[in-house]
């Protein structure tokens, strides 16, 4: 089981959206799939029209009260399961300064699933924040998977997630975190700025950088309010075909021998 944190501390840069459609496009190409919200906003979890209570999250197992495993649900899809998330678990970030062991409990979590066989791929959506919660999933992460908006103060924020990568990795808690990918978000082809920012980022990071390009569309938008993936709601639309297109890079990624990316 590969763990992938899509990660980014900048809100709204389709870090949701990307994790959500990422998973279902490997669920629908028959990866077992795990997806676990870490968000309290909880967009994942109602964007595929589930609800929980607190206890339902890995709040519990992030306390030690708990095993992740118990938590994980189906979603009524295909390959594709589901540990929640819900506004309590905010508190987690006060909670979970107390312990010692607290930023690798996640960590420890998953990699007591991997020897059991049970998925394939399992996708971490994280808050927009470099709290507890994020710095869980980067700690329990094999790799991570940044989605940047086509925009100039994306590359800000680019630099500083990449700075948090040496950071986690400088501390001990994960030492082999990798760079997965940066996948460009809400792209507009009518403006050349659009396009500048993708040359950019391919000039620092050729082999990060996805081919594929998420178009920005209504359709994407609007999906989570019908509690459907883009694959449910417009199968055969330009977003539905660039998270398909991801998804397929992504495996190719993955079929590659050794590590994908330094
Ligand atoms: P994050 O999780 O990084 O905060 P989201 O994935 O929730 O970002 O995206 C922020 C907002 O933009 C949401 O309302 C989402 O539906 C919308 N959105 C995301 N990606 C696209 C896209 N490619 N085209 C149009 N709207 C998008
Ligand atoms: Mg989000």
């Amino acid at each position: 089981m590969k763990v992938v944190a899509v990660a980014n501390q900048k809100g709204g840069v389709g870090k949701t959206t990307t994790a959500l459609n990422l998973s279902a496009a490997l669920a629908l190409r028959g990866q077992r799939t795990l997806l676990i919200d870490l968000d309290p906003q909880a967009n994942t979890t109602s964007g595929l029209g589930i609800e929980c209570d607190g206890e339902g999250t890995v709040y519990p197992a992030l306390l030690g009260e708990a095993n992740v495993r118990d938590k994980i649900i189906p979603t009524g899809r295909e390959n594709l399961s589901l540990i929640p998330s819900h506004m309590d678990l905010a508190g987690v970030e006060i909670e979970l300064a107390r312990g010692d062991d607290h930023l690798t409990r996640l960590r420890t979590h998953l990699q007591g699933l991997k020897p059991n066989d049970l998925f394939d791929v399992c996708i971490l959506d994280t808050p927009p924040s470099l709290g507890v919660l994020m710095t869980s999933a980067l700690a329990a992460a094999d790799e991570i998977l940044i989605p940047l908006q086509c925009e100039w103060f994306g590359l800000e924020g680019l630099a500083k997630i990449v700075h948090v990568i040496d950071q986690i990795r400088d501390s001990g808690a994960n030492t082999e975190l990798k760079l997965e990918g940066i996948v460009m978000t809400m792209f507009d082809g009518r403006t050349n700025l659009a396009k500048q920012v993708v040359d950019e980022v391919g000039n620092y990071f050729p082999d990060a950088l996805y081919r594929t390009v998420i178009p920005r569309t209504i359709r994407l938008g609007e999906a989570p309010s019908y509690a459907k993936t883009i694959f449910e709601h417009d199968p055969t639309g330009i977003g539905a075909n660039a998270y398909a297109s991801l998804a397929d890079e992504f495996l190719t990624r993955h079929a590659a021998v050794g590590p994908v990316l330094a």
